[in-house]
């Protein structure tokens, strides 16, 4: 390893890989990225669903997938590998006034800020596009046909590739053990590959950020929390062009996936832990809500052993913090996607590299997401969290 360099990323997830393309994209060359594990995707970023949307409730949420989503449409254009970009839509069904209120308080803000692919839809609507719906209470939802999916690992693998081409290198195996400072601030990191000396540390390093940061002195409201996905075997009875369907009422939801579905569903009991072990007892829950909604899925098989667990990293207002921590000189966070990690990723790679770079972005008012709002008071609740 070298004994120096300009940047060092702590993270090779697709938070990590996507900063070290920017940087390193901007003309900041010397950028490492140290990973624990002996190979990169092993946190949040294969776990993910690869769900990308722009169907937000804040303005700064909004502008990040407005910057993002574009950029995985173009993506294998521009950095010369596939991002598995499928625009397929994301659909919010609602049975209850409130929540139709809601979508359409959304959809106004997304207007506003500049989506053009958004709309409010109806029941019939609804039923055209997913025609297996029980659709009796439906009272109506949102759709955006840009929203939709990606393959995160690829996307991961694309911004790493262009990075290291660009200069960037990749440490594997390298486990972050100490962030060193002095008078002057950040002066450089230990790991299990070495010690490196550099002012300007990245912590990317997902539901692991507040381990990370305490190496800085810092604490990061950022909290481990488990999620659990369900794929069923091969299933054509819904069809494999339907988009990511989101039943509101339980926050039950699935998209297509391969030859089947992928099924979600955010379990209110869940608490805070880094438990990774898929919960058997978790498939009766899933499947029940889903069948509520959709009968025909008492037909789809599932397997258990396919099934997996993995980490949001959540904040306490669902948005991540991104940018410099002042009372460390040189170090930095972009971490707590609270489940917007992959999507968001383009957005945060680019407001990051503006930030250390220049001291500011366009993207996005900054100081929103900044680390000080949590001792100033200054939360902004994402509350359109799945
Ligand atoms: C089941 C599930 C479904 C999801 N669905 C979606 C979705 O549909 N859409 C979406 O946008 N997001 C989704 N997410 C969230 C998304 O996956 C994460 O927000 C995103 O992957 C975070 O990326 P990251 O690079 O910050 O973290 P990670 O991918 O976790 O990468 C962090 C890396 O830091 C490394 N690390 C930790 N500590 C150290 C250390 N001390 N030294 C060196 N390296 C270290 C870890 O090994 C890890 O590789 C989902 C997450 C899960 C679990």
């Amino acid at each position: 390893m070298n004994p120096t360099s300009d940047v060092v990323i702590i993270g090779g997830g697709i938070v990590g890989s996507s900063i070290a393309y920017q940087l390193t994209t901007a003309g900041c060359r010397d950028v490492v990225i140290l990973e624990r594990e002996s190979h990169q995707g092993k946190g949040s970023t294969g776990k993910s669903m690869g769900g990308v949307r722009a169907q937000f409730s804040t303005d700064a949420s909004i502008r990040m997938s407005l910057f993002s989503i574009p950029f995985f449409r173009d993506f294998e254009a521009n950095l010369g590998h596939p991002s598995g970009y499928r625009s397929q839509g994301y659909l919010f069904m609602a049975t209850e006034a409130r929540h139709m209120n809601y979508l359409r308080a959304n959809y106004e803000k997304q207007v506003a800020a500049g989506l053009t692919t958004a709309q409010v839809v109806s029941t019939d609507d609804i039923v055209r596009m997913v025609p297996q719906v029980r659709g009796a209470d439906i009272i109506g939802g949102t759709f955006c046909s840009t929203d939709g999916f990606v393959d995160p690992y690829s996307v991961m693998t694309g911004f790493t590739l262009r990075a290291v081409d660009q200069g960037a290198r990749v440490v594997r195996d390298a486990e972050v053990t100490a962030i060193l400072r002095d008078e002057r601030g950040v002066s450089g990191v230990e790991s299990t590959q070495g010690a490196i000396t550099t002012r300007t540390v990245v912590c990317a390093s997902g539901a692991w950020s507040a381990q990370v940061a305490k190496l800085a002195g810092i604490d990061l409201p950022v909290e481990p929390l488990r999620r659990m996905l369900v794929p069923t075997e091969p299933f054509d009875k819904i069809s494999h062009a339907a988009p990511m369907t989101i039943d509101m009422t339980t926050g039950f939801h699935f998209r297509p996936e391969g030859l089947g579905l992928l099924m979600a569903w955010n379990d209110p009991e869940e608490k805070s832990s880094f438990n990774t072990t898929f919960d058997r007892a978790f498939i009766e829950k899933i499947l029940t809500r889903g069948v509520h909604r959709f009968p025909v899925l008492e037909e789809a098989a599932v397997n258990p052993s396919r099934a997996w667990a993995g980490l949001y990293e959540m904040t306490p207002d669902h948005h991540p913090i991104l940018g410099a921590i002042p009372q460390v000189a040189g170090f930095y966070v972009a971490t707590g996607f609270s489940g917007h990690g992959v999507m968001h990723s383009p957005a945060t790679g680019k407001i990051m590299a503006d930030l250390i770079l220049k001291g500011s972005t366009d993207m996005i008012d900054a100081k929103l997401l900044d680390h000080a709002r949590f001792a100033e008071g200054r939360l902004i609740e994402e509350t359109a969290v799945l």
